[in-house]
């Protein structure tokens, strides 16, 4: 007991500390700063980010985690590291080796600016999770040997790894927890590697944020349309109270910060919400895309110009005319309707095995329930008393809400109008069965 509020005391100290600092950027009076920094273990949360797993990071409501791709392309990483600076605002990179051995000095930027350097493999390529298992390690692995050659102070990047347009496999996940990395997803995109406008930018980061109430925004640090909605995106995340928090990776002089297991969970269940007494709702998120790809997914990565290419792939067995004779890029579905439509579970494509037999028992029954009702029309026209043949008439040929009706019928009628019931006498068999026919 006394340990958990000797704890406590230490973690609201640290907040405090952390909020003070935020506030602390000198000649930014309106910059959003940085509201504190969480320490994380990977080997503990090996998987995180609700595009594709259970798990994000532990951030209280309004707290956003700034993450950017990638780089580092100095056109226009250099000013986004510019803005994070007169925002004061902390981010993680994600570098891809090929751009950290071009540019080493824009890796060191990044780290100097106090920003998390984690990797993004060596070539970025496309469709990893189709890649043979040891490229995708290859990938893996020279990623964080150039960004660690271009860091050169002797230092690693972080523990944290972002498989290039999140298109991960089984493989690549058990490899990178082998590994002790953390794999990072997202919580949301903004689509700023899509050919939209940097406004089309700024509304779906803000529209997404609000949607989950924080997370891990997935920005890219390469295209000119984030460096014109950055500015904006920050002070609007400031005027509506969100808070930006920073992530490093947890060292033995640096514990990972005191965390609860829901904490890990975007909307940890409350014993209040009658929707957390079905523990199947988060399980069906994160199986979902482990199992199945997202359409969204398909379409994260900012190269998608070889579409073809890729359905070529696919098609080795039939290839595909080599120019394709449908709209390219055209027809994608608006990206909001994407991100709107949930995952659907592996269950609804299944058709049960006793399928078949229900259709087969439905259409039995109906031969069945058919053959009855003619054979009961047979025993009431063969049964010789008038009384007892009225009545069968009516109770087989009426609706049961009138049959009480039709059968008081005849018996008012009997001595008025015999004829009809001497007549459906002589006929009853004919005409009883054509009206049960058109019926
Ligand atoms: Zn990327």
């Amino acid at each position: 007991m006394i340990a958990l509020c000797v704890g406590l005391l230490t973690s609201v100290a640290a907040v405090a500390a952390q909020a003070a600092s935020a506030a602390d950027c000198p000649g930014h009076p309106d910059a959003i700063g940085t509201s504190r920094t969480i320490v994380v273990d990977p080997r503990a949360h090996p998987m995180i980010g609700t595009m594709q797993y259970a798990k994000t990071l532990p951030l209280a409501d309004r707290e956003v985690v700034l993450t950017f791709d990638d780089g580092p392309l100095p056109k226009y990483s250099n000013q986004i590291l510019d803005i994070l600076a007169a925002h004061c605002a902390k981010a993680t990179f994600f570098l891809i080796g090929r751009q950290a051995n071009g540019n080493p000095e824009g890796v060191r930027k990044v780290r100097d600016a106090g920003h998390t350097v984690a990797t993004h493999s060596q070539n970025h390529p496309t469709g990893m999770d189709r890649l043979p298992l040891d490229r995708s390690k290859q990938e893996i692995e020279q990623g964080i040997a150039s960004v660690t050659a271009a860091l050169g102070d002797g230092t690693a990047p972080a523990p944290f790894l972002r498989i290039p347009g999140l298109r991960v496999n089984n493989g690549i996940e058990e490899f990178a927890a082998s590994k002790g990395l953390q794999l990072w997803s997202a919580d949301f995109p903004a689509d700023d590697w899509r050919d939209v406008s940097a406004n089309r930018v700024y509304e779906l980061a803000m529209q997404r944020l609000e949607q989950k109430g924080k997370g891990i925004l997935l920005l890219h640090d390469i295209q000119p349309r984030t460096v014109a909605a950055l500015p904006r995106i920050l002070r609007e995340l400031k005027t509506r109270g969100y808070r930006i928090v920073h992530v490093v990776p947890a060292t033995p002089d640096r514990p990972a910060t005191p965390t609860e297991p829901q904490q890990w969970q975007l909307h940890p269940p409350s014993e209040m919400v009658a929707i957390s007494r079905w523990p199947k709702v988060p399980k069906f998120a994160s199986a979902g895309p482990a199992a199945l790809p997202v359409p969204a997914l398909s379409d994260l990565d900012w190269h998608t110009s070889d579409l073809g290419a890729r359905a070529s792939r696919r098609g080795r067995v039939v290839p595909l005319p080599p120019v394709t004779l449908w709209p390219r890029q055209t027809t994608l579905p608006p990206t909001g309707t994407l991100a709107a439509l949930p995952v659907p579970a592996r269950s609804i494509f299944k058709i049960p095995e006793s399928a078949s037999m229900t259709l087969l028992a439905a259409s039995a029954r109906r031969a069945t329930s058919t053959a009855q009702a003619q054979a009961r029309v047979m025993e009431v026209s063969s049964a010789k008393p008038a009384g007892k043949s009225r009545h069968g008439h009516a109770a087989a040929a009426q609706p049961p809400a009138s049959a009480g009706q039709t059968a008081q019928a005849p018996q008012g009628a009997a001595g008025a109008a015999p004829k009809p019931a001497a007549q459906a006498k002589r006929n009853g068999r004919s005409v009883r069965v054509a009206g049960l026919k058109k019926r």
